[in-house]
């Protein structure tokens, strides 16, 4: 029985990376027919926006090598959304080969990341972005920016709001129609989350073009998120089954599971459009197809109240 809280949102949209931030992050490297098969299922469990991959060079992410063939395997008619991770021009000209309409770039609050992840400083990367904006916003496709390390850096450590807040600005300042917040290593706490957000409201940009991406390495991304919701933001980025251990912080629980932020949404009485159930089989399923098993507490617990043939097997779920 949903049980409401004052001042949160009565629908949320979730923004499902699993599988480009999820599956790019993981050791295994999965057939393109699982991939397909697991949006299938992501679609049909109610989720309406699932990031499906990225057009890096194939080299640099083998995980998601075959960009090209999973966009052809995706049945794109049924009203879901499908942006993809565009790094630059070359990557815009394959998205646009493949009949992608919503695009996504990938931006750095610290120079340490932007140096490894994006191959020069913060400033090159922008000026790397600004055609690939201009080119899309031109050809109708609306365009998410991310914004990495806003809370904690690997290299750096504690990122200064005021250095994220300029960042932010600037990657919107090309044209992006909204802003994923990343708390890529999973260090951020509520407060730092409040703080961050009423520095962006100051600098212009509200919580009506903001998402959030938390990481649950400390177990925070929960927290964070009703800390988000209660500032009015509504878009929630989440991976299935918790999808993605986080390169950077060397630990297995990557981003948020779709089903721990459904499981809270949903006993806030707040609407989704996800059937829970739906969702934690697919991840059990695609458990089994990874080797491992999901660390969502949701789907563990979830999974003790499924028929025993659907449960994970017992060696693989200790
Ligand atoms: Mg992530």
């Amino acid at each position: 029985m949903p049980v409401a809280l004052e001042g949160l949102p009565a629908r949320v949209e979730i923004y499902e990376v699993g599988p480009r931030d999820g599956l790019q992050n993981e050791a295994t490297i999965l057939p393109v027919d699982v991939k397909a098969e697991f949006v299938r299922r992501l679609v049909a469990a109610g989720l309406r926006t699932v990031e499906l991959t990225s057009f890096v060079r194939p080299g640099l992410v083998p995980q998601l090598a075959d960009a090209e063939e999973l966009l052809a395997a995706v049945d794109r008619t049924d009203g879901a959304r499908f942006p993809v991770l565009v790094p630059n021009e070359r990557g815009l000209d394959r998205a646009l080969a493949s009949g992608v309409t919503e695009i996504a770039i990938f931006g750095s609050a610290t120079e340490s990341f932007a140096q490894r992840n994006l191959g020069g400083s913060v400033e090159e990367s922008l000026a790397m972005f600004a055609p690939v904006v201009d080119r899309a916003l031109a050809e109708g496709l609306p365009v998410r920016a991310y914004l990495s390390m806003c809370f904690g850096d690997p290299w750096e450590g504690h990122v200064p709001i005021p250095q994220v807040v300029t960042a932010a600005t600037r990657l919107m300042g090309l044209g992006c129609s909204e802003l994923s917040l990343g708390d890529t290593i999973g260090v951020a706490t509520p407060g730092h989350v409040i703080a961050l957000l009423d520095a962006l409201a100051e600098a212009g940009l509200g919580s009506d073009r903001l998402a959030v991406h938390f990481h649950d390495t400390y177990g925070q991304a929960l927290a964070n998120t009703l800390a988000a919701l209660q500032y009015g933001v509504t878009t929630v980025d989440a991976a299935a089954g918790g999808l993605g251990g986080c390169p950077f912080a060397k630990s297995a629980t990557g981003n948020l599971a779709t089903e721990d932020l459904v499981w809270q949404l949903h006993g806030l009485g707040i609407e989704t459009g996800v059937d829970l159930v739906a969702l934690a089989r697919t991840s059990l399923w695609l458990a089994e197809q990874l080797g491992r098993p999901s660390p969502s507490r949701t789907v563990q617990a979830l999974a003790t109240q499924l028929p025993t043939t659907e449960r994970p097997h017992p060696s693989r779920a200790s």
